[in-house]
């Protein structure tokens, strides 16, 4: 059953009320919506807390998809956790401070990708630190230069939005695709767009802050050869 995923709707929602519509072979907890994004474009599942009605807490280690189109989520509750019932209303709630921390590192990352304008082939989202790898033929890339053109970037408080669009819309404005940074995935229905205003604009299905000022102080550490055509970028919050 499809899971109602209110962090794709307002990413800065901590908790919500549920219901346990079902528990999956392994254990996994599946509920009517959540508030718990799941593991998915190098961002790590959140952590938090069920609680059901009785009272009981069922700490969650993580939450992952149980599909590959990405409409089932599972909150894996950590060993040796109460178990609950399908039925069982519940309130699910996450870690904030880590999700804001990922949440600006993320955006960080659109940011990232827009300084460097090249074919992103990895990437992953930690709470402090994080890196994206690019398809670059050749080095010569300056920390220090990559760090203040971010900053700046982070400095101008732009606003960033996400809006859906279906891929008939798509199709018909073939100028929207050529400004996007990466190009959306077809057939699927409907594709999510964020946009960091004059700044970036790509499919995304991750959590991001309002304004890039939330982001913070954050400095490049370090860029790795990773093979003959790939850089790997380290960012860190400062
Ligand atoms: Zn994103």
């Amino acid at each position: 059953m499809a899971t109602d995923c209110l962090f794709r709707e307002d990413s800065y929602l901590q908790e919500c009320d549920a219901r346990v519509v079902a528990i999956t072979g392994q254990g996994g907890i599946v509920l009517d919506r959540t508030v718990f994004y799941a593991t998915s474009g190098g961002q790590p599942g959140d952590t938090g807390m069920l609680t059901a009605s009785s009272g009981a807490s069922i700490p969650i280690a993580t939450a992952v998809y149980t599909d590959q189109a990405k409409t089932e989520i599972a909150h894996v509750p950590a060993t040796g956790s109460p178990s609950v019932n399908v039925g069982d209303a519940v309130t699910a709630k996450i870690d904030w401070e880590k999700r804001y921390a990922r949440m600006r590192m993320h955006t960080a990352l659109h940011l990232l990708s827009a300084v460097l304008p090249y074919a992103v082939t990895g990437g992953s989202v930690g709470e402090t630190e994080s890196r994206l790898d690019f398809d670059i033929p050749e080095a010569g890339l300056d920390k220090d230069e990559i760090t203040a053109k971010v900053m700046e970037m982070i400095a101008a408080d732009a606003a960033v939005t996400g809006r859906w669009i279906s891929d008939a819309e798509l199709e018909d404005s073939p100028g929207l695709v050529k400004t996007m940074s990466v190009k959306p995935p077809m057939g699927t229905g409907r594709v999510r767009l964020i946009e960091v205003a004059n700044l970036d604009l790509q499919p995304c299905g991750g959590t991001h802050v309002r304004s890039t000022g939330e982001i913070g102080a954050v400095r490049v550490t370090q860029i790795e050869k990773k093979g003959k055509q790939n850089r790997r970028v380290r960012l860190a919050f400062a």
